[in-house]
């Protein structure tokens, strides 16, 4: 019979990082100039508690620009997996697009369909992971986040800054219920 295997029941939560995660200082690429948006961590502890995954997807033109390496984010989301587990949270997988049409550094010079607003890392996540759509939600601080979320064909929620643990805590209530589901375009 089908050998499609039946899909990831989990919730999947989709993160942006600069804006949500940490606070936007502009080409966040060393632990230096990394610091938590308030109540990122705790945020991220209760969608873990919850029974969500936790995913990261975010653009880094900054790499494309030459301000710092693949090597440099690598290190950088250690570090940063690290502190969040430290507060109770798992963030269970992160896509980052280092690409930019106009790079510095020709290696990364192409548009690239994970870049957002284009879905790509989005889609990735969800056929890695065999996610359902449905059951996943976004939170970007841009309208590239919206329009990468909505393109993928998730639900996509516009983070207006402040504490995003407050922000956070009543859509995954809502979001975790089938009555959200069938509301889901
Ligand atoms: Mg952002």
């Amino acid at each position: 019979m089908s050998s499609t295997p039946a899909p990831n029941p989990d919730p999947a939560l989709f993160l942006d990082r600069d804006g949500v995660i940490n606070i936007d200082h502009g080409y966040v690429g060393t632990r230096d100039r990394f610091e938590f948006i308030p109540g990122a961590r705790e945020a991220i502890a209760f969608a873990t508690a919850q029974g969500w995954r936790v995913f990261v997807v975010t653009n880094q033109s900054g790499i494309a620009r030459g301000h710092y390496t693949e090597a440099d984010v690598h290190a950088l989301h250690a570090w940063m997996i690290a502190e969040i587990a430290a507060a109770g949270g798992r963030i269970d997988d992160i896509r980052f697009c280092p690409f930019h049409p106009q790079a510095k550094l020709e290696k990364y010079r192409r548009i690239s369909d994970w870049r957002k607003p284009a879905p790509g890392m989005i889609l990735d996540i969800l056929r890695a992971w065999n996610l359902n759509p449905v059951n996943a939600l976004l939170i970007g601080d841009q309208t590239i986040d919206l329009q990468a979320a909505a393109a993928a064909g998730i639900r996509g929620e516009k983070f207006p800054g402040g504490d995003l643990e407050k922000f956070l805590r009543p859509l995954l209530w809502c979001a975790g219920q089938e009555s959200v589901i069938t509301d889901t375009p």
